[in-house]
């Protein structure tokens, strides 16, 4: 579903994705760990183009992601229509909840599907409500975010990336700002997720989810992945020094 080949990126002289090489298979979770700095949010953002990257490919579903081809097959900037189009179609929820203040939680769901897709309004509520329900937080439809914890302005931000009907999700640190209390009610949704089947790239430090949901878990570090494998392998028996001394931080 996503192939990511000889994916690098600078910023001005700093070097910080190194030739990432990583597919994730339909239904597949992959975890990111590694430690800040390493290049997990940019190589989160070059997947759906928040960053452009400077050289490698980057395909979902086998579209090249952030260009296309002319007829004579050189490389073009993707049409901002296609691009917008494309980056709903992967679902990203950030640290911070980038909801919309001045919007209802409800407002803050079917925004997109109103606009990116022209869904008639009253699609787009009864969907949004169904997914404020499935995350937990069906009561808090007309609340504003302010209002409402951080736990629950997470989901009510997973729920507006699932109202695109996404093929994939992104998460980057989705608990981090999170009260320690109100961790488990967010990976508690993102488990569900991926019972259900979606495809989804998580960066996070939370070890446990890694260890009973990722189907395989990436480390990174400098810009390059180090270490591929399942959570349990990894934590067991790390293979790069690196790793190791990354794990004796966080486990
Ligand atoms: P991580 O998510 O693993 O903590 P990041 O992808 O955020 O790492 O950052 C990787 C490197 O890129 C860091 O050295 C960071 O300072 C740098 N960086 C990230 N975003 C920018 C930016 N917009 N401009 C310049 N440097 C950046
Ligand atoms: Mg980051």
């Amino acid at each position: 579903m996503l192939r990511v080949a000889g994916l690098c990126k600078r910023f001005g002289a700093l070097k910080v994705l190194h030739g990432i090489d990583l597919d994730v298979h339909r239904g597949e979770v992959v975890v990111i760990i590694g430690p800040s700095g390493s290049g997990k949010s940019t190589l989160l953002n070059c997947l759906n183009f928040l960053e452009p990257y400077d050289e490698g490919e980057v395909h979902f579903d086998g579209v090249l992601v952030g260009y296309r081809l002319d007829d004579k097959g050189r490389k073009r900037p993707m049409s901002h229509r296609a691009m917008s189009e494309l980056r709903s179609e992967m679902g990203m929820v950030f640290q911070s909840f980038n909801l919309f203040p001045h919007k209802t939680v409800l407002q803050n769901v079917i925004e997109g599907p109103r606009i990116v897709r022209r869904q008639r309004r009253k699609e787009a509520i009864a969907l949004g409500q169904a997914l404020l329900d499935k995350v937990g937080i069906g009561d808090k439809a007309h609340v504003y975010p302010a209002n409402i914890s951080g736990g629950q302005q997470q989901r009510a931000a997973i729920a507006r990336a699932l109202a695109m009907r996404p093929r994939a999700m992104l998460f980057d640190e989705p608990t981090s700002a999170l009260d320690p209390e109100l961790v488990g009610e967010v990976l508690d949704v993102m488990k569900t997720l991926a019972a259900e089947g979606m495809t989804m790239v998580v960066v996070t430090h939370e070890m446990g989810f890694a260890r009973e949901v990722a189907d395989r878990l990436i480390v990174m570090d400098h810009g390059r992945i180090i270490e591929v494998g399942s959570a349990q392998e990894i934590f067991a028996s790390p293979t790069h020094p690196r790793t190791a001394e990354f794990l004796r931080k966080v486990l």
